[in-house]
């Protein structure tokens, strides 16, 4: 069902906008007054990161008139392999003000509204009341919930993608004619179960096809042109090199579009989507010590057993020395217990201290109950410990 046009045209284009869009212009369907209506319309793009890179560069190139950027994160070399809207002279610098530079040089008729601050409950309804479409470019389940929930109560209509290594979804949530995240998703997975792209990788080419689409359905929104993907789920898989479409349908029972919502208002989205499992959050208190505890720890030689629960492929690119390798699907599956010592203590690390977190649990259970694990896992061994080794 096509949609009608999201923003009015404005009035007119200058001659050096008709020269720049000339493309668009002689395609019928956009023409120069789908081109007024994107000259016109408000965009905020949550996150300047893997999918919000390509997502604004294109937007910014389409001649969206104003761009919203919010990201509270500064550039890190390991984010140049994909968020390719920064370059090598931005690592260290904010990514909200980075993106802001990029998208002058693509185009300068783009306003460009920096928001260098995290999307929280405070700030996400005033900020989100000053665009017509959301792009969300965020790998955190709180963040989607709380980015739904907000397009929701507003009536907004929420641009979604979703990667993670050679696999990528998208979709439009706009639960005035369809379905909304909730009505896909009624429940975040259960803490630690889903890796985000940080510790499971992401090819990062992925993040442009998936952006793209983003910015397709973006602009078919705006201009009302085409079959917006609402109502519908794509799903790419790279490897195989496929695209396909399920038809998803608006539930009647959901929590905040269905027929008797229980939300109302914004939810508290950490407790709703737990950082780790309450398993892995009742193992974790008071048997948490950190990486500089653990340097202390191996200068003095205690009598520790320290295991990396990461994947091997992980392993190969840093390391703590003396870090035993045992994968935490071992643990899941409780092979991983006949290979730890009776006689030693039991010392946990991961990369970021979630995937230790739900090790431990295991471990604890299993009778090991001054186990701990390191809080920040390697990440933070590399920043606070030893910054001459890779972080990734
Ligand atoms: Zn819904």
């Amino acid at each position: 069902m096509p949609l009608p046009p999201l923003v009015e045209p404005a009035t007119e284009l200058t001659i050096d906008e008709v020269r720049r869009y000339s493309r668009h212009l002689i395609i019928p369907d956009v023409g120069m007054t789908g081109q007024k209506r994107l000259k016109n319309a408000k965009v905020l793009v949550v996150g300047a990161g893997g999918l919000g890179s390509p997502a604004l560069l294109y937007l910014a190139a389409a001649g969206v008139g104003t761009l919203g950027v919010i990201d509270f994160d500064v550039v890190d070399e390991s984010n140049l392999q994909r968020q390719i809207i920064h370059g090598q002279s931005d690592v260290g610098r904010p990514k909200a003000l980075s993106a802001r530079d990029s998208i002058k040089e693509v185009n300068p008729y783009v306003t460009v509204v920096v928001h260098e601050e995290a999307l929280t409950n405070d700030n996400v309804l005033e900020i989100f009341s000053g665009y017509d479409l959301i792009v969300d470019g965020t790998d955190n389940f709180a963040t989607r919930y709380l980015v739904n929930d907000a397009c929701v109560l507003l009536g907004k209509p929420y641009v979604w993608g979703s990667i993670y290594r050679f696999d990528g979804q998208a979709s439009v949530f706009w639960a005035d004619y369809g379905p909304c995240y909730r009505c896909l998703y009624p429940e975040p997975p259960p803490p630690g179960m889903v890796p985000s792209c940080a510790e499971g990788g992401v090819l990062g080419v992925l993040c442009a096809s998936i952006g793209s689409i983003q910015v397709t359905e973006a602009i078919k929104l705006l201009t009302g042109t085409g079959e917006p993907l609402a109502g519908r789920l794509m799903i790419y898989d790279a490897l195989e090199m496929n695209y396909r479409t399920l038809n998803i349908k608006k539930d009647p029972n959901c929590a905040i579009c269905g027929e008797n919502p229980t939300i109302t208002e914004l939810i508290d989205y950490d407790a709703f989507c737990g950082a780790v499992s309450a398993d892995a959050q009742e193992a974790i208190s008071g048997s948490t010590i950190t990486a500089l505890e653990l340097k202390d720890m191996l200068d003095r030689q205690d009598n520790i057993f320290l295991v990396d629960v990461r994947e091997p492929n992980e392993y190969e690119i840093v390391s703590i020395p003396g870090a035993v390798l045992i994968p935490k699907d071992e643990f899941l599956t409780g092979a991983a217990l006949e290979k730890l010592p009776q006689d030693k203590r039991i010392v946990l690390h991961c990369k970021s201290g979630v995937r230790s977190a739900e090790c431990l649990a295991v471990v604890k259970n299993a009778g090991f109950s001054d186990a701990v694990h390191v809080g920040g896992g390697i990440v933070s061994w590399v920043n606070n410990v030893d910054p001459s080794l890779p972080s990734y």
